[in-house]
């Protein structure tokens, strides 16, 4: 375990040993707010670890469409709510996320990207971390992130003409199956991952609409939720999602889901879960705890 692993479990350790993690359960059962929690490619002992986790601490999986109601005002808003929802579109999660919802029958979101998935079969950051790796390039994923699109896009093409990488997204038929699975369900996360606010008005208009259409005519079903990649948005985005026929989008800003954040449904919270760190950390993270550990 890193030195940093090794500290933050100690800090988690305490959280859970002084109540704070009780106490933000409670207030979750007590219906003053949903926990809201995304993962990316976790591996199958940490998912269902997160899954058996609340429903031990008697937690209901709600679905997007049960949290639509509830900001619709068709449904109460209730207590001991969690939502599960996962980023990219990993072709681990067939195995991981997938098999696991129906297993346990909880229903969980996940949000893809439909170039990996139909075309690359990897994500633009492997492509760059690999090549700086390789010391093909100097720029880190980092410094991709905050360069315009067409920049970033014109180092990518370059990079992909030498570097290779095995698949790491969900190919479209695993796409088709697990979507016909009752627990899982599909929205959309752009058609290339990009950072959208570095993008031109008519490039961030295709990524939203674009993606929507493929993954419908995919699917067969109607693809009406988003999350945003790295959480990255302006109001031009949540305008052309609203034009597009999406209900509900996704950021990636640690916090619950309340009767007033319910109130922008194009900028919904998430904890997130991390892949690398002690479970007793992530129960700190999906909690809310780690992030109001001193306000709790
Ligand atoms: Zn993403």
């Amino acid at each position: 375990m890193s030195v940093r692993n090794m500290a933050a479990f100690l800090v988690s350790s305490a959280l859970l040993l002084t109540g704070k993690v009780k106490k933000a359960c409670k207030k979750a059962h007590d219906g003053q707010y949903i926990i809201s929690v995304y993962f990316h490619s976790p591996d199958k002992k940490l998912f269902t670890s997160c899954v058996k986790w609340f429903l031990k601490n008697g937690f209901t999986f709600l679905s997007l469409d049960d949290i639509e109601n509830i900001a619709n005002g068709k449904k109460t808003f209730p207590g001991s709510g969690v939502v599960f929802t996962v980023d990219d579109g990993w072709r681990s999660n067939k195995e991981n996320i997938a098999a696991v919802a129906n297993e346990y029958k909880v229903p969980v979101a996940i949000f893809a990207s439909t170039q990996p998935i139909e075309k690359d079969g990897a994500y633009w950051w492997s492509y760059i971390g690999k090549a700086k790796n390789d010391g093909l390039i100097s720029q880190s994923i980092r410094d991709l992130k905050k360069v315009p699109n067409e920049e970033r896009v014109a180092i990518l093409e370059k990079v992909k003409e030498t570097v290779a990488l095995p698949r790491e997204a969900l190919t479209v038929e695993e796409l088709k199956e697990i979507s016909a699975t009752p627990y899982v369900h599909i929205g959309s996360h752009t058609v290339t991952h990009p950072i959208l606010s570095q993008c031109p008005d008519t490039t961030s208009a295709f990524e939203l609409t674009e993606s929507k259409r493929k993954l419908e005519s995919w699917l067969n079903k109607k693809v009406n939720h988003f999350a945003y990649p790295n959480g990255e948005f302006r109001q031009r985005e949540i305008d052309i999602l609203k034009k597009s026929g999406y209900t509900l989008a996704f950021t990636t800003v640690p916090d619950y889901l309340t009767p007033e954040s319910l109130q922008k449904p194009f900028e919904l919270p998430r904890f997130d879960v991390l892949e690398n760190i002690s479970f007793t950390e992530n129960i700190c993270r999906m909690t809310g705890a780690w992030f109001n550990r001193k306000l709790l």
